[in-house]
Formats: structure tokens, sequence, C-alpha cells
């Protein structure tokens, strides 16, 4: 009867299960589960948030490709917290990108390696272009690289200039090496000698360089050597060298080129990339040895060789200098357009690789500049016959470690590092201590120790774990210093009496000592030398003219973020800083503007939009939208030179360069102060006058409103000297019959300015 009664009633009441969702419950249910998922994530987040201290120093190797493995390994030794898949809040102190600034859009806060637009900068035509403008105004000091043009633009000058020598009879026969802008790794280089032999695939850009025939040789092969630079920051200006860095080696015996050799890429070329590939590459793990060497290796053999070594490391020195300092503007202009003023954004570091030839004379010259070097340690290695493995190289290991892991130490935040160094002196102290007085309870040899503290932590977080790395570094440390640092030593010790062992402890302040010299030590041994400002400031001085240039271009780009002048920008730069004045007239500042767009577009066809107005999604804007239209930055630079030469007469370009920019500086000063309070320290210094803030920039309104089109600097100086004067009476009685005051007291000059001063209390 139950029975029965049960199946009637289910029957009547279907089973929850079996009701058919309606489009509410449906809803409930993925609103409630989005609500699970959303609270999962917070509770993730907040365990991550409360697991770091808000001390650590922390790195996001999320992006770094290639270089994870040396980057690892660094942030491991130092002790910082790395975020192999990245942060979820993007707030990390280092941002390590492989290739681009761009490869993570989102990051808002601490550090990126690399600077926007430097893929560009260092392609080879702009950094050409760049380095020949130098050459343009400093012929003398920017002789450190070779000869070039730009194809297919240039196209008729190279043939011509061929024609030119082979009518000549230059001897040997002259030899060009042309290379694909972008390109790398040696791809698609070649050695020509005609200029019918130079073909423009796909209507991509070259450049074309003289071959540098005459180099130096060492053990008959030619060589290159690949030298690192560290960019801290652009804003103020510091880099750094690397001491050590690599020199590699072509793999067939070099002989001049002939129309017979000059296809042999194993001889002219000395890529690493491509020459690996070679049967006769030296993978010799000796450090003089084989086809990938030290730069100081090679540095030593020359000295060797009866060489002036360091004057040739000297040389290097000041061409990485000129290079960074030509490269500077470009680079203003690209970071104002990634992250204009006011916009929240990363600052910037970056790595940069030098490759540079050595002539026979032991002249160095700039074959190009890297953007990414490559970091990775490993190197391909033929075990058997044909089978290859991937083997940590130790040169590259012995070059690329050191680099990282003091770039890092330079750019991490210097509060978090003075604190955790604080810390780590502290927590290392305490453990110093602690087992020093296990020493003195229970004489244990030291090896032994080491190796218990490692077994204790084993469990605890990785940030322990690295602390008891330095740790053990300390007690190794500790036992070097310590006479007793072996273990058979300490063995013999231990027999001794406990007078003696008693002596050997250090004091408090003892210890103090040796952890504040490991870490003295550890800065001492940086292998990154600061060549700017702290060695070469006042050698490069004269070199930042063109910075000024770029301060005047980002100032009337109208649009922020873009990267290119309008004809209206280009017109108001004009009127505002008083080219018409110098007798420039509208039609004439807008035929120029025209002309110079066009040479540009025509120099740069791949960067360029076809016709009209075209907008394009920059890639390096996060998005943002770029006109491509307008003039580029070395556009609006060839403008200056070109207006310099025609109304700023001067015996050299430089000067008639100056000129032009103080000028232009002078007049948005005195009409803009914004622009003022960016430049005033080179204003005052080429004014030869004392910088006072507000001084010559809070200009009397009277003075100011008495301005007009026709007012020059020169009057306005004027005016502003005389209101510097004590008044004479006759400016007195002068300003009252223009005031139209009648009160006049001779005897009282005081009363009368008190007179001025209050008009309306009578
Ligand atoms: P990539 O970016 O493809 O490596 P590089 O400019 O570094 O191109 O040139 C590759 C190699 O060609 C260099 O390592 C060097 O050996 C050789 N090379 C390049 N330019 C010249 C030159 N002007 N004279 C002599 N050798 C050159």
């Amino acid at each position: 009867m139950a029975a029965s009664k049960s199946f009637l009633d289910s029957l009547k009441k279907p089973e929850p299960t079996s009701f058919k969702m309606t489009d509410f419950r449906r809803e409930l249910h993925l609103r409630h589960k989005r609500d699970e998922h959303a609270k999962k994530e917070r509770m993730k987040a907040l365990q991550e948030s409360k697991l770091i201290s808000k001390y650590a120093i922390t790195i996001d190797t999320s992006r770094a490709r290639s270089n994870c493995d040396v980057l690892r390994m660094c942030v491991k030794e130092l002790g910082f917290k790395e975020y192999p898949f990245g942060r979820k809040d993007n707030c990390c102190d280092v941002h390590w990108h492989a290739c681009h600034f761009e490869d993570n859009p989102e990051v808002y806060g601490g550090k990126v390696n690399k600077f926007p637009g430097m893929g560009e900068i260092c392609s080879k035509m702009t950094l050409f272009r760049c380095l020949d403008i130098m050459r343009d105004l400093f012929p003398t000091d920017y002789d450190f690289y070779p000869r070039t043009w730009y194809l297919p633009a240039q196209f008729h000058e190279f043939s011509c200039e061929i024609r030119k020598m082979h009518e000549r009879r230059v001897k040997p026969k002259p030899t060009f090496i042309v290379k694909p802008d972008t390109g790398a790794q040696g791809d698609g280089i070649y050695l020509l000698r005609e200029p019918n032999e130079y073909s423009s695939f796909n209507g991509k850009c070259h450049v074309a360089q003289e071959y540098m025939s005459n180099v130096y040789l060492i053990d008959k092969f030619k060589f290159d050597f690949r030298v690192y630079v560290l960019l801290k920051s652009l804003e103020p200006l510091e880099f750094y060298i690397c001491q050590e860095g690599l020199a590699r080696f072509s793999t067939l015996p070099y002989e001049n080129p002939t129309n017979k050799n000059i296809h042999e890429s194993f001889m002219h070329l000395t890529n690493y990339s491509l020459n690996k590939r070679s049967s006769t590459f030296n993978r010799s793990d000796r450090d003089d040895e084989g086809s990938k060497r030290t730069l100081t290796s090679v540095l030593r053999r020359i000295a060797m060789n009866g060489h002036d070594s360091n004057k040739v490391w000297k040389s290097i020195e000041r061409i990485v200098c000129k290079t960074i300092v030509a490269i500077v503007p470009e680079m203003k202009v690209e970071y104002q357009a990634a992250v204009p003023p006011g916009k929240t954004g990363p600052s910037c570091f970056q790595v940069l690789g030098f490759d540079i030839l050595l002539l026979h004379n032991l002249k160095p010259i700039l074959l190009e500049i890297n953007a990414s070097p490559s970091l990775s340690l490993d190197s391909e290695q033929e075990v058997s016959p044909g089978v290859f493995e991937y083997v940590i190289s130790p040169k590259d290991e012995e070059v690329k470690y050191p680099l990282i892991r003091d770039t890092l130490l330079h750019v991490v935040p210097i509060d978090k590092l003075k604190y955790f160094r604080k810390r780590k002196k502290r927590r290392l102290l305490k453990k110093l201590k602690a087992s020093s007085s296990q020493k003195m309870k229970r004489p244990e040899p030291l090896v032994k120790q080491r190796t218990s503290i490692v077994i204790i932590k084993a469990d605890e977080s990785d940030e322990e774990k690295r602390e008891v790395n330095v740790t053990q570094q300390m007690s190794e440390m500790h036992m070097d210093i310590d006479s007793s640092a072996s273990h058979g030593e300490s063995t013999a010790r231990d027999a001794n009496s406990d007078d003696e062992r008693e002596s050997n402890l250090k004091s408090d302040t003892e210890l103090d000592e040796e952890v504040d010299n490991y870490f003295e030590t550890k800065l001492r041994e940086s292998c990154l030398k600061q060549l700017y400002p702290a060695i070469y400031d006042e050698e490069c001085e004269r070199y930042r003219i063109l910075e000024r240039v770029a301060g005047l271009f980002i100032y009337f780009l109208g649009i922020r973020g873009s990267l290119r002048i309008g004809p209206t920008g280009f017109r108001t730069f004009a009127r505002k800083c008083r080219l018409n004045r110098k007798g420039m007239t509208n039609a004439s500042v807008d035929i120029m503007y025209i002309d110079l767009q066009r040479r540009w577009d025509h120099m740069n066809p791949e960067r360029t939009s076809g016709s009209g107005i075209k907008s394009i999604g920059k890639k390096g804007n996060g998005g943002s939208i770029v006109s491509n239209t307008g003039l580029c930055y070395q556009g609006f630079l060839d403008a200056c030179i070109e207006i310099a030469r025609r109304k700023f007469y001067a015996p050299s370009k430089i000067e008639m360069l100056e000129n032009l920019v103080d000028h232009c500086e002078l007049s948005l000063n005195l009409k803009d102060n914004d622009l003022a309070n960016n430049l005033p320290r080179l204003h005052f210094r080429r004014l030869g006058l004392q910088y006072r803030q507000g001084s010559l920039y809070a200009m009397p309104r009277r003075i100011m409103e008495q301005m007009t089109e026709e007012t020059t600097i020169e009057d306005l100086l004027k005016a502003h000297e005389k209101k510097l004067r004590q008044p004479s009476k006759e400016d007195i009685e002068s300003f009252l019959r223009r005031s139209r005051r009648t009160i006049y007291q001779p005897s009282s000059t005081a009363a009368v300015l008190s007179a001025h001063r209050s008009p309306d209390s009578e």
C-alpha cells in the first residue's frame, strides 16, 4: 500500500532534477558559477599578495623567452622573486621582454628592459642616418663607421660613386656589402662590386656600405667584437659598458675580396649564428681559442702582439658614447609617443649589443647595434657524427651571467635593494652567530654544517631557500677568510683545547665587518662601468645639440603620442619661433614642409603609408591610433638645418644650428613658461646669464602687453634690463605722463612710487 502511494506521489510531483531548467534558473546557475569563480580568483590573488613582502624585489619573466635561462640564474642568485607566468596585476619591479617594449602593453609601472621603438632605431637605416647627421655636423669625430647608402632611394648616388671609383682606378678594386634594413644574423647579406649586382627583393630597403677589407686578423681569421652596453636611463642620460664581451671569428682564413671569393660567407661574415654551421667551427672551451672567444682574451692577444690594447678599448668606449648620443633624440621622440607626459607608464632600460670590427691599424669600426642581443647560454655541440646536443657554453656564461646580474642590481628600486641588503645582513649575522656558537658547543666540520642547513630549509619557501644559499656562500666566505677553512684543518682543530677554539670565534663587530665586506666586494666586482655621465660627460656635451631640436619637435607635435608633425604644427613652429622675423614667409614655410615630407616619405617607403591621410594602429602604443602622415623627426631636423643655413649663417653647420635653436628656445621661453621650465639650464648657459627662476620668465605684464609681432628679442631684453635699473627722474616723469597723473613731487621719488602703487587710496 505504502509502495503504491509513493509511486502515485512520484507521478504527481516529479523529481526536482527532472525539472526542465527555465531560462531564469539557468541564468541563476551561471551567475552563481561566475561568482564562485570570481571568489576563487580573489582568494588566489589575496594569497599571492599575502605571500610576498612589500619589500620583495619582483621580476616578471613571462615574456623573457630565450633570455629566461640566464635571467632565472641571476634572479635566483640575487634572491629576488621571479614570476614565470607574470602577475595578475602586472605589478613587478622589472618586466623582462625578449624582443620589444610592446611585448606586454598592459605594463603601467616598474621597469621594462626595452625602450619603445628601439628595434626600429637600431635598424640599419635609422641608425646610420642618425650617425650621418652627426657626421655632417662633426665630420672628424664621427668617422668610425663605413660610408653608407640607403637603397633603393640612393641607388643613383651609389652607382655614380662606384663608377667614379672605377674611373679613378682605385686599388684594390672597391667592394661593397649590402644588408637588409631589418635583417639580423647575417641573413640576406652579400658583397658586390658592380651596381647592377644589386637586387631589391620585394621592394625591401637595404643599406650598402663600403666593405672594410683591411681588417686585423688573429690566426689568419677575421673577427668582430660584441660589446654589451647598459642604457640605464634616458632622462637623465646614463649608460654603462660591460667590461667583458665576446669576439666572434669567421671559420675560413681571410683573404682580400676577389671576384672568386666574394661569395664565401664563412670568410667575410663573422656572425656566430652563421659560422656555427661551418664544418670548421672550433668549439674549444679555452678562453683564447676557438671561433668564439672572450673579448678580454683577444685584447690580451693584441697586447701580446705589441699593440696598445688599452687605447683600443678607450676608442671603443668613445664609439659607444658618440653612438648613443646620436640615437638619443630619436629615442626621446619615440618615448613620448609611447608614454606621453602625464600618462602612467613604466620607465625603461636596455642592454644593447654593439658589433665592432677592428681595422688593420686597430681602429675600431661600428657595424651595427643589436637592440636584442642574444642572451642564451647554450650552444649546439656535435656529440657524435650528425647528432647535436645543446650544452651550456662556458664562454657565454662567463660573459652574459655577470652582465644580467649587474644589470638587475642597477635597475631594481634602490630603496627595496637597501632594505633587502639590510635584512639579509641581519639574517646572515644571526645565522653566522648561531653557527659559531654551535661550533663552540659541538665542533663539527663546517662542510657538514652547510649541508645540514640545506636539508633543514629544504621545505621552506623559495625566499628562505635563497637566503640559505647566500648563507652558504657566506659560510664559504667565512671559511675562506678564516684561515681554518678547510675540512682537514677544522677537524684537526677539533682536537685542540677549548681555549684555542674560543679564540677562533669572531666578535660581533668582526662578523659585521665581514658581511659588509661581502656586499662591498659584490658591488666592486660589477662588470659594468659607467661611461656617461661619469667619464665622458664633458666630452659628449657638445654632441647633444640634437636633443634640443628633438625638444622643439616634441613641443610642436600637437597630437599627444604622435611621431609626426603635421602642416599646422610646422606652421605654428615657424610662427611661435618668430622665423617670420628672419624673413621666412608663410608660403616658404609651407613649401619647405611639403618638399621635406615628400623627400622623407620617399626615403622611408617601408615605413610610410600610401597616399592620403591614413591612420594606423601602432603596436607600440598599446593599440592607440597614430597618424602615419606628416613629417618625421629626421625630416624636421632636415628642415631646421635648412632654415639655419638660410637664415642663421655662421662659419660652421653646428654654429648655424645652435644659433637657430637658441633663437627658437629664446622665443618660446619668453612667450611660454612651459618650455622655459623644461629648458632653463641650457638656455641660460648659452646666454651666459646666471639662472634665476622666474627672473627673465616673469616678464612684467606691462612689457608683455607692449609686445607686438614686430618686437624683437633684443627689444625685450633691453626692456627687461631697463626694468631692473633704478628708475630715473625722467622715467618716472614719462611714466606719470603716460598714465595721465598730475601729482608730481620731484623731491620724493618714493612718494611718487607709493602714489603709483596705490592710485585709488586717495
Ligand atoms: P647582421 O645584423 O645581419 O648581423 P652585420 O651588420 O652585423 O649584420 O654584418 C654581419 C657581418 O658582416 C659582420 O659580423 C661583419 O663580419 C661583416 N660586415 C658587415 N659590415 C661590414 C663592413 N662594412 N665591412 C666588413 N665587414 C662587414
